[in-house]
């Protein structure tokens, strides 16, 4: 990355944004990746700031819906193993040791 004077410029940093979404979409397309940079600054103007934070949301949300779909098929097919917990609250006194399920 070009600097000058030593400090890394406003353009550097859009450049390397650019050049890295560039790569990231190239990315997706053949290896299927997901994902986004997230680059801001402090003095950003406040939509543009809101806009990166519902699209870092989105991202966020959508990863956490795969992971709770993988811990879902998980949890079907797994043939428990129950391990009654000690620090748990009142209604949850058992929790699988194999998939994290509780009961
Ligand atoms: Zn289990």
């Amino acid at each position: 990355m070009a600097t000058t004077s030593g400090v890394t410029t406003i353009s550097d940093v859009k450049m390397f944004e650019k050049s890295a979404r560039r790569h990231l979409k190239t990315l997706s397309a053949t290896h299927g990746v997901k994902g986004t940079l997230l680059i801001w600054k402090p003095g950003e103007n406040t939509d543009r700031l809101r806009k990166k934070y519902w699209c870092a949301m989105a991202i966020a949300n959508h990863l956490q819906q795969v992971i709770n779909e993988r811990e879902r098929v998980k949890q079907e097919s797994c043939d428990h193993d129950w391990e009654y917990e000690h620090s748990r609250d009142e209604r949850t006194r058992y929790t699988c040791k194999k998939c994290g399920l509780f009961r």
